[in-house]
């Protein structure tokens, strides 16, 4: 695999070092085009933002193969128009490259088959009521003993404004066990009969890297964080589907997501894992409209190394990248994530879940990066992310390798010394993007001091870290108008601001929702700026973000997506 590594070195520093380097190199085709041959599609009169640094600002371009083969004036791209050329006048709309989203768990099964009891989207405050009633609805139609869930809950999106608990499941059903699933993906919260099942009961001890939560009288209440949440989602039925429903139901779960996540603008995502089968029938019947880093793991990752498999095998539309999320402790948004200081207001004093001893993560990622696979973590506190890197550099000692790119996915709450260390490692952080808009009515569980610290792209960018977008949907909204309004603004829903000290400008929130993601993937020369060569993947807006109020970036309409060339979503 050596040969593989070494050509994608090549063929990266080919682009980069510029179109003129690529005379006789694969580039050929795109240097002819540049020289005169007609265009496929030539977009005029558009104010594009390119998040090219060589030429940030252009009004025209040209698309020939599916990449851009010519950016600039409107008047020099008319010398691409040809008797076939398709033309789009963009009337002074914006034009900016298609968006990457570095963390995402493409849920399309969930979205499709299951309960959703909050809204995926948007922020909308649902009532516990209606969360049991639509629970019951389904557990109407199940067999006694068999799981009824609820997915997408968010705690503090309940108008009732109290966490969900086990009295209100055992209004579902008594007969079978129940459980609503944070959308976090960290915590869930069970009826009797759930508990019972699993032989939990008020003097059970918490588990390591888990909890069942209790109410003030000792009582079970239902809510079960990180590793705790396996005791009790391994017993019970669920129901049951044959390899060729399952394969249709991946298959249509994924051709689903697809059309959201360009509905959204969003052209590029990193999936953690999924079904690489079903991944592949859907783009060849056409339907994958995004195009895809796969972060594998369990039998895929194993698969990968004992065939040899590195990081960066496949091709522009499904290609291996990191490693699936390596969870090392709990989460965000739950208050589940590992700190160095205890949280607020808890007794007995709680720091989060750890959720991986230092010896098991050591070993993990020596492994993986042994193999020539990025390895890739998820570390929100800073303990965690302490750990990850202890584990990042003992590998690169033991075995250097160049141009590794780390992962840490989310990388929440940072301190000057994790910084430096990132910074000597080259890591790539997938921190929250949607969250400073979304979550804030959660970060008072944090407070204004941690918050300085949090989902810190203004201390990323500063550092020269190449901080890239990770919704994390489920937990978080994919929008990245969404992401950028609060990246910008570091203002909620709720008009609360949290960490001013992280603001950054348009222009960077842009790169981290574009070309920095293509940096995550080592997919920085093909992807991620509308650059001459390539791919042709771009998103028209109604209106220029750098010109509206801020807090309405997230209402700009999404008018066209593009991907190659392609028109997937067009309002
Ligand atoms: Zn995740």
């Amino acid at each position: 695999m050596q040969n593989h590594r070494r050509s994608r070195r090549e063929f990266m520093g080919l682009t980069g070092a510029g179109i003129a380097a690529a005379f006789g190199g694969p580039w050929a085709g795109i240097l002819a085009a540049a020289e005169g041959q007609d265009a496929d599609l030539v977009v005029l009169n558009a104010k594009v933002y390119t998040v090219d640094s060589s030429a940030p600002r252009a009004e025209a371009f040209a698309i020939r193969a599916g990449r851009f083969a010519a950016v600039g004036s409107s008047a020099d791209m008319r010398a691409f128009i040809g008797k076939q050329t398709q033309t789009f006048d963009a009337k002074q709309m914006t034009i900016v490259p298609g968006f990457i989203d570095t963390h995402n768990h493409a849920p399309g099964n969930v979205l499709l088959y299951e309960v959703l009891v909050g809204n995926p989207y948007v922020v909308e405050f649902v009532t516990i009521d209606s969360i049991v009633e639509k629970l019951r609805a389904r557990a109407a139609q199940t067999p006694p003993g068999t799981w009824v869930e609820g997915f997408f809950f968010d705690d503090t999106k309940v108008k009732d404004n109290r966490l969900i608990n086990v009295h209100d499941l055992d209004k579902v059903s008594k007969d079978h066990p129940v459980a609503v699933h944070h959308r976090g993906g960290h915590t869930s919260f069970y009826n009797s009969k759930a508990l019972e099942m699993a032989d939990i009961n008020k003097n059970t001890p918490n588990p390591p890297g888990g909890t069942f939560d209790r109410d003030a009288n000792g009582e079970l209440n239902g809510r079960v964080t990180d590793r705790a949440t396996a005791v009790v989602n391994r017993v019970g039925k669920r129901r049951t589907f044959s390899p060729a429903e399952t394969e249709q139901r991946n298959r249509d779960g994924l051709a689903y997501i697809s059309k959201q996540f360009v509905r959204y603008g969003v052209t590029s995502v990193h999936h953690e894992g999924g079904d690489l089968f079903a991944l592949q029938q859907v783009r060849a019947r056409g339907d994958l409209l995004h195009r895809v880093s796969y972060e594998a793991n369990g039998k895929v990752l194993d698969a990968m190394i004992a065939g040899g498999i590195e990081t960066g095998f496949g091709d522009e539309w499904i290609r291996f990248g990191a490693t699936s999320e390596h969870t090392v402790d709990g989460s965000f948004s739950e208050r589940t994530m590992a700190m160095s200081v205890p949280y607020q207001d808890i007794t007995p004093p709680y720091k989060g879940n750890i959720t991986e001893t230092q010896d098991v993560l050591n070993a993990w990622i020596e492994r993986v990066h042994r193999a020539g696979i990025q390895p890739n973590c998820h570390a929100n506190g800073d303990v965690a992310i302490d750990m990850t890197l202890t584990a990042f550099e003992r590998a690169q000692k033991l075995a250097p390798r160049t141009d590794v790119r780390p992962k840490i996915t989310h990388c929440t709450l940072i301190n000057d010394d994790l910084i430096r260390r990132m910074k000597a490692l080259n890591v790539v952080p997938a921190a929250f993007t949607s969250y400073a808009y979304y979550n804030s009515d959660k970060f008072h569980f944090y407070g204004q001091e941690l918050m300085k610290r949090c989902m810190a792209y203004r201390t990323f960018l500063d550092a020269g870290i190449v901080a890239a977008a990770g919704s994390d949907f489920s937990p978080g909204p994919f929008d990245p108008r969404m992401a950028i309004q609060g990246m910008v603004t570091r203002t909620g829903w709720n008009g609360e601001t949290w960490g001013a000290n992280q603001r950054v400008s348009v222009d960077e929130a842009l790169r981290i929702n574009t070309l920095n993601g293509a940096y995550n993937s080592h997919e920085e020369a093909l992807k991620g700026s509308i650059t001459p060569g390539k791919l042709a993947d771009f998103v028209v807006l109604s209106d220029d973000l750098h010109t509206v109020s801020e807090d309405k970036i997230k209402d700009l309409e999404i008018v066209r997506t593009v991907v190659g060339g392609k028109t997937v979503y067009q309002a």
